[in-house]
């Protein structure tokens, strides 16, 4: 019997701080006790013995990119030379299903070389493509697809590219929002599907995230809000977006090629705090942090304590003081070592490899660590992630900065921390608190957590509660 949407169960034979109990659940937390007994007509969900663990929440997350990244062509080719890596993208191309757009996702320069309209023509010209750069920051169309876009030469718009001879190249730089605008207009935008990645989260033991994209809006919010009172968004949503929310984080996209003038941020950032709203700075680079804290110490209240870093992908010690004396927190993404360690590995040398995505040496000069997805740009899997923080092993298996590396439990309590507290760095003890009273936000695993730990990127999970509602149950027939 599937017990998904059952709002009152009592969960039987869980594994909570070294023993054996059973769980009665409505909204919050009811009962926890050794032997409950079923009251007539009650759900009983058999934890079989696996750990009942807080329900996780990622804090960082675009929650429609990720969607459609799920539905998309897969760009990444493996190696080989350009000509060899661009035959391969091109019979990808030609096998995609459909007969309308193709979304091709996680493209790279170093396997597919500097890609722009007319080498996309030369792999696929009878249908539109837009191929996004696996950083996210890039799309490339090729000539049916910027068509289809309606975009001119003559436009002058933020982020469209043109060649020396101001031809449009293809190229849309930053501005996902005008892609967004144009297929909802010309009636190509395939709503990404949501319900599947809110259903596979779920699987994961997730049930809130925070979705951190920079161009979140009112409109946005109707959407999320709209999600999940329909379900199609079962777990619980904070936004972060741009300078028209009321409420949530202003995401400041830094960019150390196009740094905005210092006072033009600063004047966000008060306007920003007017609305009681704080601050969270996209920094990938030692220049982009040195520039957000720049400009938080112009701004109004630089100490308010509730700003965050997203990425941190390189602090220093130096920088890394500064940010502990502002009780700023790092919301990190390890998987990023995971999935594209190796080409760091190529890329990076010296300091550049031993600041990159720290964690353990960033909490040991006092700033709390945060580890989280960024999916889809990063793996979505919590477990792989925190078994990433935990070895720094990349796909092939080499360490990364293994003087980073922290206890699983470590990466697991940032996931199991609220937003409210992010601010100072909380144990796995403290955020690990499954207590009668509390909402019933619940993950419970296939298994002890002590015997998962070790190889965390296998865990499984046994059930999922959101708010007492069952969103995952792997006992239920499909
Ligand atoms: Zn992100």
């Amino acid at each position: 019997m599937s017990l998904i949407g059952c709002d009152i169960v009592l969960i039987k034979n869980a594994w909570l701080n070294g023993g054996s109990v059973d769980l009665r659940v409505s909204d919050a937390i009811q009962e926890i006790g050794p032997h409950l007994t079923p009251a007539p007509g009650e759900s009983v969900l058999d934890a079989g013995g696996g750990e009942v663990l807080p329900g996780l929440h990622d804090h960082h997350i675009h929650v429609f990119a990720a969607a459609a990244a799920y539905g998309s062509l897969d760009c990444d080719v493996g190696s080989g030379t350009v000509a060899d890596c661009r035959d391969r993208l091109a019979q990808r191309l030609a096998s995609a299903t459909g007969s309308d757009w193709i979304r091709g996702v996680a493209y790279h320069e170093q396997q597919l070389g500097e890609l722009d309209r007319w080498a996309l023509d030369a792999l696929c010209r009878d249908r539109p493509v837009r191929i996004q750069h696996r950083s996210g920051k890039l799309w490339v169309c090729n000539t049916l697809g910027l068509e289809l876009l309606q975009l001119n030469a003559s436009d002058q718009i933020a982020g469209v590219e043109r060649d020396s001879q101001g031809r449009l190249n293809g190229r849309i730089v930053r501005n996902d929002a005008l892609i967004a605008q144009r297929l909802e207009a010309t009636g190509g935008g395939v709503q990404p599907d949501v319900q599947d990645l809110s259903r596979m989260l779920a699987q994961l033991g997730i049930v809130g995230v925070t979705d951190t994209s920079a161009h979140n809006n009112q409109q946005s919010q109707k959407d999320f809000d709209r999600l999940r009172r329909t379900g199609e968004i079962l777990q619980r949503v904070e936004l972060m977006g741009d300078d028209s929310l009321d409420s949530g984080y202003l995401k400041i996209l830094l960019d150390a090629d196009q740094l905005p003038p210092l006072d033009d941020l600063v004047q966000r950032i008060n306007a920003a705090r007017t609305k009681g709203r704080n601050v969270a700075f996209h920094c990938v680079s030692h220049l982009e942090l040195v520039f957000a804290l720049a400009a938080l110490a112009d701004a109004a209240n630089p100490e308010a304590g509730f700003d965050r870093i997203e990425h941190g992908s390189v602090v220093n010690d130096e920088m890394a003081l500064r940010l502990a004396s502002l009780g700023m927190p790092v919301i990190t993404q390890p998987g990023f070592i995971y999935t594209k360690g190796d080409r760091y590995l190529a890329d990076l040398t010296g300091s550049e490899l031993s600041d990159l995505y720290r964690f353990r040496g960033l909490q040991d000069l006092g700033v709390p660590v945060i580890a989280s997805s960024d999916a889809p740009y990063g793996p979505v899997s919590p477990w792989q992630v925190i078994s990433t923080a935990a070895n720094r092993q990349t796909l092939k298996g080499i360490a990364v900065g293994p003087a980073e590396r922290v206890s699983a439990e470590q990466a697991l309590a940032g996931y199991l921390t609220p937003t409210s507290a992010l601010h100072r760095q909380v144990s796995f003890a403290e955020a690990n608190q499954v207590v009668a009273g509390t909402p019933a936000d619940l993950c419970i695993l296939q298994g002890k957590w002590s015997e998962v730990r070790d190889k965390a990127e296998r865990a499984m999970v046994r059930a999922t509660l959101i708010g007492g509602s069952v969103a995952f149950d792997s006992g239920s027939e499909p």
